[in-house]
């Protein structure tokens, strides 16, 4: 009742937010992937790694934004079925922005969100996949003059 994919993503794919009833084991093959576990962290996934998703555990998987990352899937079936899908993984959620704060604020974790300068409103967008990777300022509201 085991099946097993030999499954290769483009560039940016992945695939939507989905459980196993009887859980998943990938072993990456080529490429640089991308996976999460519903509430833990994006862990990037490299050739000769192994993950493991135990049985109805939300989570998605896919390649890295710029490469592409084939992995070889086993999981078995339970009542004729070796998966569920749900709902699609957003560009947030692939990108790893975890928190938009007022300017100043002390970012929760190990990232420091600093001020942005000028005299517009700001807000300070904090991307930590898979460690700070930009802090970047970003105009909340324009005001016409
Ligand atoms: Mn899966």
């Amino acid at each position: 009742r085991a099946s097993s994919a030999y499954v290769t993503f483009e560039p940016g794919a992945r695939t939507a937010w989905h459980t196993h009833p009887l859980g998943q084991a990938l072993i990456i093959t080529a490429g640089v992937g991308r996976v999460q576990v519903q509430g833990g962290p994006i862990q990037e996934v490299r050739p000769g790694d192994t993950v493991w998703f135990p049985p109805y555990v939300k989570h998605w998987h896919g390649a890295a934004p710029g490469v592409a990352m084939t992995h070889i899937s086993v999981a078995e079936e339970e009542g004729g079925n070796n998966v569920e899908w749900l709902e699609k993984v957003t560009e947030e959620q692939y990108t790893g922005i975890r928190a938009v704060v007022p300017k100043g604020r002390i970012v929760r974790g190990n990232a420091l969100c600093v001020p942005c300068v000028g005299n517009t409103e700001n807000i300070c967008s904090v991307y930590m996949f898979p460690v700070i990777l930009a802090v970047g300022c970003h105009k909340s509201s324009l005001k016409e003059e």
